[in-house]
């Protein structure tokens, strides 16, 4: 019977006794042990009542049995919803709600926590601990290894995964089958991989990228992966010499860049470094070349599109930008209104049509039908342009746009001149309520470790390199900016904060 992911990316697996896992306490897994494990995993699955198209959610830690439970919701046809670990309890009673998922794994530790809440949306409740413990491993561990594949379709869902939160309330995807494969396909041939291939995963599995960019592509290509609980820079510099490829978001690249055992011999084994879910500043991807003569590969992506452009693995791969559409997917630039393509190098909004996008939100028609042109491209709600080379550059999010006193600013172009000044290590620009001109830009500015930094100094520095109305009516000196898991810079959290520094 036909299920075109499991196919794909598990079944050509069955007796593989090369290594598919190389863990942190330096044991392995080998491609065919991790798939004996998924097989009991899905009957356990399948015994705890759930039928083809029923959500599992999950909030686990990073773990082979946890990266399991993918494999085997695939092999039964139950589309996986992973959550992010931070979650707190109020949180995921919205995603149980909203996804109406039929159980939920969870730590033993969240168990007493999450109980009353998976009661109350109608889930049941299962355990699975960052040892591979927990009464689902319990049950699991009595059931057989064979489990014989649910069929698909390629339009069926495979997954439901929540966006970042980024920007207001997180929004559950549909993936399906093909959307996944399609993706993992493209990547495997356009990056390169093969079985020959280490993969260095220091990534959450709950998200894109740790999830489906770097794993289905392992998958797919058969590459052994170094698969560790959490990103730390030891456990990089420990394994980055028996790596041939790494992925990672951009804080990767600069914690490494600021610890002096980094060096170009500790990466003198590696081919390819991928970086992706938050912009990759232009300084960080030459510096990193001029520490080990690789030029970082950045693309682009989202949850409900996959990966949609890439930097050339061959030619050259410009810093700052995101590099062309990828095969297979469409990628035009269109004004937000009216939807008409924009002139080359004019921003616009970006929007993203092929295999690799997403059905639509999940219990969200109108959501999704406001989000898709007639003609199908996605609107991503990301400003870009397209360059005459045909690089794409990404210059931050519609909603970080700020208008003020009727022209349109983009943070992106005032972020990059406060990082040239001396001393500024980064920066965020956000626009807050401003009496005359509706909205004030104000900027927030980190200094480079040890130095202390004058905001009057930055202003004058600035004065006169940008017009006046996109210049900050405020800076202020601040510690660190405020990410998530991913890297993610959120401005939303800045916005409230300093929204009535203007006011
Ligand atoms: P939400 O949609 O809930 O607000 P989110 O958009 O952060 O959250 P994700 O799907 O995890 O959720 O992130 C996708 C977004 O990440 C993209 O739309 C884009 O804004 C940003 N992004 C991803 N890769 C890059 C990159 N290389 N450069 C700049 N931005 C990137
Ligand atoms: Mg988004």
């Amino acid at each position: 019977m036909a299920n075109p992911l499991y196919d794909s990316l598990f079944a050509p697996h069955r007796g593989n006794s090369g290594t598919f896992l190389h863990l942190k306490n330096g044991s392995a897994i080998t491609y065919e042990a991790f798939l004996l494990m998924a097989g009991t995993f899905a009957n356990a699955i399948r015994d705890a009542g759930l039928e083809p198209g029923d959500r599992l959610a999950l909030q686990v830690a990073k773990s082979p049995q946890a990266f399991a439970v993918y494999a085997a919701c695939v092999s039964a046809g139950v589309v996986f919803l992973p959550l992010n670990t931070a979650y707190t309890p109020a949180e995921i009673e919205y995603f149980l709600h909203d996804s109406g998922a039929k159980l939920l794994l969870c730590d033993d530790g969240a168990a007493g926590a999450l109980a009353p809440i998976a009661a109350k949306t109608g889930a049941s409740l299962m355990t699975l601990n960052a040892d591979g413990s927990g009464s689902f491993a319990q049950a699991a561990k009595e059931k057989s290894v064979e489990f014989v594949t649910v069929e698909r379709s390629g339009d069926d869902l495979a997954a439901l995964l929540y966006t970042s939160g980024t920007t207001g309330r997180s929004k559950g995807a549909m993936l399906t089958q093909n959307n996944l494969l399609s993706n993992a396909q493209t990547l495997v041939d356009f990056w390169h991989f093969t079985s020959k291939d280490v993969l260095l995963h220091a990534l959450p599995i709950f998200h894109t990228h740790g999830l489906f960019v770097a794993m289905n592509v392992s998958l797919l290509a058969g590459c052994q992966v170094i698969f560790l609980p959490a990103f730390n820079v030891d456990d990089l510099v420990e394994h980055l010499p028996k790596s041939t490829s790494m992925m990672g978001v951009p804080t990767f690249y600069t914690r490494l860049l600021d610890d002096g055992r980094f060096t170009g011999e500790l990466a003198s084994h590696v081919r390819l470094f991928v970086s992706g879910s938050a912009p990759l500043l232009a300084e960080t991807h030459i510096a990193f070349e001029g520490r080990t003569g690789h030029r970082i590969l950045e693309r682009y992506g989202m949850t409900e599109t996959n990966m949609n452009t890439s930097n050339p693995y061959d030619g050259e791969r410009r810093a700052g930008t995101v590099g062309f559409p990828l095969p297979g997917v469409e990628l035009r630039v269109a004004d937000p209104e009216s939807g008409k393509p924009v002139a080359t190098g004019e921003i616009g909004v970006i929007e993203v049509r092929g295999p690799n996008v997403f059905v639509g939100y999940w219990q969200m028609p109108e959501k999704t039908k406001e989000e898709f042109r007639d003609d199908g491209f996605f609107i991503t709600g990301d400003l870009g342009r397209v360059d005459e080379d045909g690089y794409v550059h990404i210059v931050g999010r519609q909603k970080d746009l700020i208008i003020s006193g009727g022209y349109n600013i983009y943070p992106k172009e005032i972020e990059l001149l406060l990082d040239e000044q001396d001393g500024v290590l980064e920066s965020a620009v956000i626009g807050v309520p401003h009496p005359d001109f509706g909205e004030g830009v104000i900027g927030l500015v980190v200094p480079e470790r040890g130095r202390d930094l004058a905001a009057e100094e930055i202003m004058a520095a600035i004065d006169g390199q940008i017009a006046r109305f996109k210049q900050p009516k405020r800076l202020v000196i601040v510690d660190e900016l405020p990410r998530n898991t991913m890297g993610k810079v959120q401005k939303n959290v800045l916005r409230e904060k300093f929204g009535d520094l203007l006011s």
